[in-house]
């Protein structure tokens, strides 16, 4: 054995013990007597105090940061007054009495320590080896690990049959750009990566494996954000026989199971709420209802008024505790970052005492008006209202961004807040051809009560409901779900509606059309992201810093130089040829 006990589990029970320990120089402090070495593991840190006059500690002065040490010695209680509370194994230090340098360092482009995190993220990226070194790092990789390894369980107790599904595959329609891959064998074909199963699982389902789970890799081109990497994990499952009630039940179980894994502490039902409330009360389909600030409806209270601006489909406002002193510039800040959300203006109050208004629009207010603004919206002296009129829609964003720009707290505060969004529309809007666009994806169930809206003349179809749902949490979009269409006749509909051709949707879903001619089973599901769960439970507002080899925000991974250009004689074999110029087919810059 190369070691008997890890550094960092060393405890004052250990005293008077004979350990051999392997590790990192974490630091060194030499006063010229003995050397004092932090060594690091996996564990933690432990402090070795050596006497390099010792015979087989000759080494220790010689040994800098980073080096890789094996340690023998024996466990002592440290003196009185050195005890460091701070870490766990404070209370002792290690008398070496052999030390060997296992290997050499060189200096590091970076300390190791926790400032780390501030480090660029192109140098942290690039030497990501050294980077995870750091516990934080190791801590969020072993917390991702438990929160795999507990979802699994969790699935397959409750009796789900963990499935792969292929990579390389036909385009998934997910709302986003696939990664492709070209077909050597086929010169001119292309698979897809798979944005999600989504249609496997399905098939699945047809195929009779009645639940299905996988913690799914997926791969979707689109711009990287703080939330959102090219490649993810999804914890992804589909039930038979089952409605959106069983399928909530499942996840929300797996997910607390999940989050008590990782914390200890078991979460409580997760709440529902509709997505026409979710937007009129939080302006958004993902509400952070960590904090509150809520979106209150001033239709009532100007529902007659004499002020053109709030003539309005909809007048809302938000109530700003106590900032009220809000300087003449901010409020300008405010006012344009309403107008580049799409808002005709924001109207601002400052509340007074007794309720006395402060606004350049106090004036064209009637008395009532001012009074039931100040009760409508539970305001205080020293509170700042700020106010949308205009489309519902639009006031409802705005507000909702301004919401979580004035209110929202960081990750790691106000617990974990979980919420079931439903009856989310079928679609979210038109596209260019006067199409709608799906809401979810176009596999999914209309609402029971709206499918006949479908065929009816003169339909608003941005207000037909679908059988969707979303799972939040802290105001982050942790997943979404529905039931699924598994008539074929019903699906045809939906494609047609979509603007898909006949032709086309043959072409593209036939497999899946076919599948649905051979008795497939009502079935339903959903999927989640795992990074976004674990970089939530982490405090961490970065899923970067809970993906072990991540790429930057321009999609490049500094640390093996992808992506690059392809060696001539490999675009030959693919049948592939370059037409950008050369220098757009160069590297990004892997510092960004
Ligand atoms: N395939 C969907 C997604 O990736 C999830 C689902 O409907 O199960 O968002």
């Amino acid at each position: 054995m190369m070691r008997s006990h890890r550094a960092g589990s060393l405890r004052a029970s250990d005293d008077g013990s004979e350990v051999t320990l392997c590790g990192w120089v974490d630091s060194r402090r030499d006063h010229g007597g003995v050397v004092f070495l932090d060594l690091r593991d996996v564990e933690g840190i432990v402090q070795v105090v050596v006497d390099p006059s010792r015979a087989g500690c000759e080494q220790a002065h010689r040994v800098r940061g980073e080096w890789v040490l094996r340690v023998v010695g024996t466990v002592k209680r440290r003196p009185e007054g050195t005890v460091n509370p701070e870490i766990g194994t404070g209370e002792i230090e290690v008398a070496a009495s052999g030390l060997e340098v296992l290997n050499e360092s060189e200096p590091v482009p970076f300390p190791l320590d926790e400032h780390a995190g501030e480090v660029d993220e192109g140098t942290r990226l690039r030497y990501r080896y050294l980077d995870l070194r750091r516990p934080a790092m190791q801590l969020n990789l072993l917390l991702r690990s438990r929160v795999n390894s507990s979802l699994r369980d969790s699935m397959s107790r409750q009796g789900f049959t963990e499935v792969e599904t292929p990579m390389l595959i036909a385009s998934t329609p997910e709302g986003a750009r696939d990664f492709v891959v070209p077909s050597r064998l086929s010169p001119g074909s292309f698979y897809a990566l798979p944005q999600s199963p989504q249609l496997f699982k399905q098939l699945l389902m047809v195929g009779g494996v009645d639940r299905y789970f996988q913690l799914a890799r997926c791969l979707r081109d689109e711009d990287l954000r703080a939330d959102r990497q090219f490649e993810f994990v999804q914890y992804d499952a589909e039930m038979s026989f089952a409605g959106a009630d069983d399928v909530m039940e499942v996840v929300g179980t797996a997910v607390a199971d999940a989050v008590e894994a990782a914390t200890g502490e078991r979460p409580g039902a997760f709440p529902r709420m509709t997505w026409h409330q979710a937007q009129e009360r939080y302006g958004t389909d993902k509400p952070d209802v960590r904090f509150g600030m809520e979106l209150v409806d001033l239709g009532p209270v100007f529902a007659s008024t004499g002020f053109r601006a709030f003539q309005a489909e909809a007048v809302k406002g938000i109530r700003v505790v106590g900032e009220g002193a809000a300087s003449r510039s901010r409020l300008d800040a405010l006012t344009d970052r309403a107008k580049g959300l799409g808002a005709a203006g924001l109207v601002w109050m400052r509340v007074g005492e007794g309720g006395a208004l402060e606004s350049p629009v106090a004036k064209f207010l009637s008395d009532d008006e001012r009074r039931d603004v100040v009760s409508a919206m539970a305001a205080e002296p020293g509170d700042l209202l700020l106010m949308v009129a205009g489309e519902r829609r639009v006031a409802n964003h705005v507000l909702g961004v301004l919401r979580l720009d004035l209110g929202r707290p960081p990750v790691s505060e106000g617990g974990l807040r979980f919420l079931w969004v439903v009856d989310f529309p079928l679609f979210e809007g038109l596209a260019d051809d006067g199409s709608p666009v799906p809401a979810h994806h176009p596999f999914t169930m209309p609402h029971p009560d709206d499918l006949a809206l479908l065929d009816a003349e003169g339909v608003d179809l941005l207000g037909v409901r679908s059988q969707a749902y979303d799972l939040v949490l802290n105001g982050w979009e942790l997943g979404s779900g529905s039931v699924r269409i598994h008539r074929r006749d019903v699906q045809e509909r939906i494609f047609t509606l979509l603007g898909i051709a006949p032709e086309t949707a043959r072409e593209r879903f036939g497999f899946l059309l076919d599948a649905f001619r051979f008795g497939a089973p009502p079935h339903a599901g959903f999927a989640f992201g795992v990074d976004r769960l674990v970089a939530i439970l982490a405090g961490e507002e970065n899923i970067r810093e809970v993906i072990a080899f991540p790429k930057t925000q321009s999609g490049a991974d500094p640390l093996t130089g992808a992506p690059g250009p392809l060696d001539p004689a490999q675009l030959r074999e693919l049948g592939l040829a370059v037409a950008v110029p050369q220098e757009a087919t160069t590297r990004p810059d892997p510092e960004r």
